[in-house]
């Protein structure tokens, strides 16, 4: 028996258009890269991903390696959509990357035509899909043209493999590159997915910072671990709790649980109080501010952390005065 859905799901209007396309996604997105391997019960599975569509969440974001192991979440995606949310298959927004080492040899990492044409087959296999809706680069490789990995884009597109395309961490420089050249190919550039969080502010940087290229080209920025992994939250306030992303340490360790970063945290909670919400929901506010910012994709151990992330988009504005403390307090 499928699930069935919030009849109100698209009661609130949460949605955003990415840049000058026709793809519209929910301010807030939910990524698979942990909670969704086979080191996690299904029945919580099932339950995050069921409450995020419940509440509009209709943007569901994955990569070739998430797991674990590598492939794991795509897997789980795939079973959880064939089993329960078939009928909602175009209701959903589903993307998928690659770029990181995925299968041993030259052929299952980088940007070479090889491998993102094979990943892509690979990853519409584990989620027995026709086409995915995003196909981002994961990585810009050096080693590689940009030519030919914007060639494979492009190709994935006209092969009916993917709707759109997206590049991630890609360098302003290399942006206005892909950009052009997927012009000239007829497949518009329609996202980017860099890192940006109040602790990770580079894509604000530069002379132009990609915020600006982004703005210029008309690309949807999809911003991911806005919460800096669970840092920007109470989760580490008093310690690192068994079970937490830091306590597994593979791509969170405890050295980045600092003094001075859960001092800067610390600082920022009196801004989120007074505005009545969390330290994590001011600073998805805060990410979410600029225009260029299509969403912000945020991952969950829980249905209570995304329920909590989700409440965000009652109180988004934020006025001068607060973001003048939280400059003040992100300085020190
Ligand atoms: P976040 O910064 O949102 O961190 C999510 C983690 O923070 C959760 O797993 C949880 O950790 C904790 N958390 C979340 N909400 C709360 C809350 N309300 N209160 C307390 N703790 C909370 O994002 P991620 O780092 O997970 O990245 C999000 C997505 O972005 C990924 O799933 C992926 O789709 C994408 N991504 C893309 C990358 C790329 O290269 N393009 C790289 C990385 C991510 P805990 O497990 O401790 O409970």
């Amino acid at each position: 028996m499928p699930y069935i859905a919030a009849e109100q799901r698209y009661e609130h209007d949460i949605y955003r258009r990415a840049g000058r396309s026709g793809l519209v996604l929910p301010r807030i997105s939910l990524g698979l890269w942990h909670n969704f391997g086979e080191d996690k019960p299904r029945e919580v599975q099932k339950a995050i991903l069921f409450r995020a569509f419940d509440r509009g969440v209709t943007h569901i974001d994955l990569a070739n390696n998430y797991g674990p192991p590598y492939g794991a979440a795509e897997r789980t995606f795939g079973e959880i959509l064939r089993h329960d949310l078939a009928p909602y298959r175009d209701e959903l927004i589903i993307s998928t990357k690659a770029g990181y080492d995925m299968w041993p040899g030259p052929y299952g990492d980088g940007g070479s035509r090889k491998y993102l044409t094979a990943s892509l087959d690979q990853s519409l296999r584990r989620m027995g899909l026709d086409y995915v809706d995003v196909f981002y680069s994961h990585r810009r490789d050096p080693d590689t043209p940009l030519e030919e990995t914007m060639g494979a884009l492009a190709s994935a597109v006209r092969a009916g493999k993917a709707l759109y395309v997206g590049i991630s961490s890609y360098s302003p420089e290399d942006t206005t590159r892909a950009a052009a050249i997927l012009r000239e190919l007829g497949t518009p550039l329609v996202l980017h997915q860099p890192r940006y969080s109040m602790l990770d502010r580079r894509i604000e940087q530069g002379e132009p910072s990609l915020l600006d290229v982004l703005d210029a080209e008309a690309v949807g920025a999809v911003v991911f671990s806005p919460l800096e992994q669970g840092v920007l939250t109470d989760r580490y306030l008093d310690g690192i709790p068994a079970g937490s992303r830091a306590a597994g340490g593979r791509y969170l360790t405890a050295s980045a649980i600092t003094e001075e970063r859960i001092a800067t945290v610390r600082r920022l909670a009196p801004i989120a109080a007074e505005r009545g919400q969390s330290i994590a929901q001011l600073a998805l506010a805060w990410v979410l501010r600029h225009d260029s910012v299509t969403s912000a994709i945020v991952g969950a151990s829980s249905v209570a952390q995304l329920d909590a992330n989700l409440d965000t988009l009652d109180h988004l504005e934020l006025s001068p005065t607060e973001l003048d403390s939280v400059e003040k307090a992100l300085a020190g």
